[in-house]
């Protein structure tokens, strides 16, 4: 009965379906409806919240602090109830959902020096769901049949195949184990979209460059989200250098508005 029930408001979501055009004008085809996502979003934070003990108030402050003004840029109600959590765990990982959810473990701020260093990471996590890359993912394995699975996972057990599936297109792959990466376009997509939101929230965007290098050096070869799907590490500092006079412009203008984040020391 439970299965049945799932399986009608799949097919809910599903007929809100809509071809939809991403923040930087590809086309996507989105089928599930936004609060669908937000739904998924929020049980799947709910789970590694479960699993994974946190890194306690302090870090959570320290990465709060660089978050808050990010979220503060979202246009419209974006900005609004996001979470923030960081995980005690060693891996230089990081997260957002839908549902305004941003997971952070610890082992990420052995790798960002500064506030700037980790904005950079947090917008790149943040433009992938304002990019609706999970719901993008979710309607491509939908269209081969798996979709139906993934979103009756959340009714089923912790351990499914299912459950892991549904968490690897939301961006969760690492968390599970599940090897399912973003592509390079929705890559490249969160790079050019993370580097203008910590712009205009007065984080230094030519941090950015500096993050991506410390990655490439420190990461390894771990699961780590950002890494998984290799663009080149100089073809992506490559494409963030010819966004980075735009970025600059934001950047002053932030600071002239007052927008100066001091989180660091
Ligand atoms: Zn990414």
């Amino acid at each position: 009965m439970k299965r049945i029930r799932t399986a009608i408001l799949v097919v809910a979501a599903v007929t809100t379906a809509s071809c939809a055009t991403s923040p930087t004008g590809r086309d996507q085809l989105t089928l599930f409806s936004p609060a669908a996502m937000q739904d998924m979003g929020a049980a799947a934070f709910n789970d590694i919240k479960a699993e994974t003990p946190a890194a306690g108030a302090f870090l959570n402050r320290y990465v709060e602090c660089v978050a808050n003004p990010i979220v503060g840029v979202l246009p419209g109600r974006g900005s609004q109830g996001w979470e923030v959590r960081v995980f005690d765990r060693d891996e230089p990982n990081a997260f957002a959902l839908p549902g305004g959810k941003i997971g952070v473990y610890k082992g990420l701020l052995d790798v960002t020096e500064t506030q700037d260093q980790l904005a950079a990471v947090i917008g790149h996590e943040i433009g992938h769901v304002l990019a609706r890359h999970g719901n993008e993912r979710m309607s491509g394995q939908f269209m081969v049949q798996t979709g139906m699975a993934a979103a009756a996972a959340l009714t089923r057990s912790r351990e499914s195949p299912e459950r892991r599936r549904l968490m690897a297109v939301l961006g969760l792959g690492a968390q599970v184990g599940v090897l399912l990466p973003y592509s390079r376009s929705h890559e490249t997509e969160a790079d050019r979209m993370g580097l203008e939101l910590m712009a205009r929230a007065g984080f230094d965007p030519r941090a950015s460059v500096d993050l991506w290098r410390n990655m490439a050096r420190t990461a390894g070869r771990q699961p780590v989200e950002f890494l998984s799907t290799h663009p080149g590490h100089e073809t992506r500092i490559r494409a963030l250098q010819s966004g980075m006079a735009a970025a600059m412009d934001l950047y002053r203008q932030a600071r002239a508005e007052g927008r100066a984040p001091a989180c660091d020391g």
